[in-house]
């Protein structure tokens, strides 16, 4: 990276890649920048003043990193930010960020995509005021006790740039002594500081429970239950990320949720039967009442009374071999006289099966149900 761009230059890559002359590619290089800066000017992640939203925060519920946001993630991500804040001194008293030396402010990652601000002492004033975001950044917060790291509510005032210099002033002809005793603290909106606390482990779960519930179509107790959420396997049954599996079952998840079971703790040759009354939204329902656990054995005689089992074209594994094209390669090779017959390897190649499956449904040994004439012949036949 050379240099900095100029806004005339900013200016004239905005225009450029929004008009759909030029990639953000061909930009970088026509301006010697890197691609990832002229991606995140393009987005506005920088730059903001060309794109009109300096000093704007920026909060999306946490969507840029792909965390779903229910009131019980917003809970346990607030309780989170809480639990790194020093509040044992009591509610007079300051309430240092935890791990913050010295007369410095406390910073919080987290604080981003929660308050729109990464300095610990907004993110708190936001998040008591129950606030959407923090304040617009004209707008100071100004400590009351002089102590920078505090993030009790009560010691915040919002304030003007010059309020917040005399303060300093203040402060510094005072000789800093350490937290002033605050004389006037900021009242409390209506209905008390918003500050939320418990058991972190107990409220991440719930966390994690009301997120997998949000990508479940819910309905009645007798009704099945779809899976609306957008990851799923080939076979269609609904998927998501759960307790470090990558690719937990979403139905094995309504039936650990329900029966208050880790997903670990239900064996891997446990089979969770769908008993649903609806065939329909058999397998991508997650009803936990129309869900039992049993062995795959159970599984299958299920399948054969519900008429759910697949087989032939209809297994995933038949899909490419559909049963006319099993059909006529059996009457290819049986209908006529031995003298004529295509080799199985040619009729292998044709289709683009091993010559050990073709062999088979000549034989009759697999694909039964596809019909047409079969009979016993040599592997090595080729007559
Ligand atoms: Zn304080
Ligand atoms: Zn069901």
């Amino acid at each position: 990276m050379r240099h900095s761009l100029t806004d005339a230059q900013a200016r004239w890559a905005i225009d450029e890649v929004r008009s759909g002359r030029m990639t953000q590619t061909a930009v970088a290089a026509a301006l010697q920048a890197t691609l990832s800066r002229i991606n995140q000017l393009v987005n506005g992640k920088t730059y903001r003043h060309l794109h009109g939203t300096a000093g704007q925060r920026i909060t999306d519920g946490g969507k840029l990193y792909g965390l779903a946001e229910t009131p019980e993630t917003r809970r346990y991500r607030e309780a989170r930010f809480w639990d790194r804040v020093d509040m044992t001194a009591g509610p007079h008293a300051c309430w240092p960020f935890k791990g913050v030396t010295g007369n410095r402010y406390g910073l919080t990652a987290a604080g981003q995509n929660l308050a729109g601000s990464t300095c610990s002492h907004v993110v708190a004033y936001t998040l008591a005021c129950g606030l959407p975001a923090a304040p617009d950044r004209k707008v100071l917060l100004r400590h009351l006790c002089d102590f920078k790291p505090c993030c009790n509510p009560a010691h915040l005032r919002p304030g003007t740039k010059g309020e917040n210099n005399a303060d300093t002033w203040r402060a510094r002809k005072e000789g800093y002594t350490g937290a002033r005793e605050v004389a006037d603290p900021e009242p409390p909106p209506t209905g008390g500081w918003k500050i939320i606390s418990g058991e972190l482990a107990v409220m991440l779960r719930a966390s994690d429970e009301s997120r997998f519930w949000a990508r479940v179509d819910c309905r009645a107790d007798d009704e099945c239950w779809p899976w609306i959420g957008r990851t799923r396997n080939h076979f269609g049954y609904g998927q998501m990320r759960w307790e470090g599996f990558q690719t937990a079952l979403a139905h094995r998840i309504a039936y650990a949720i329900h029966h208050g079971l880790r997903l670990k703790e239900i064996p891997s040759t446990t089979v969770i039967m769908h008993k649903c009354p609806d065939p329909e939204l058999r397998n991508n329902c997650n009803n936990p009442r129309h869900l039992q656990a049993g062995t795959s054995a159970e599984n299958i005689a299920d399948k054969a009374i519900h008429g759910t089992d697949c087989r032939g074209e209809t297994h995933h594994l038949g899909r490419r071999y559909p049963d006319a094209v099993i059909r006529k390669i059996r009457e290819r090779y049986w209908l006529v006289p031995e003298v004529e017959r295509p080799t199985i390897t040619s009729l292998a190649n044709e289709i683009g099966a091993t010559v050990t499956a073709v062999s088979n449904w000549l034989k009759g040994d697999s694909r039964k149900e596809a019909g047409g004439p079969t009979g016993p012949h040599r592997l090595t036949g080729s007559s």
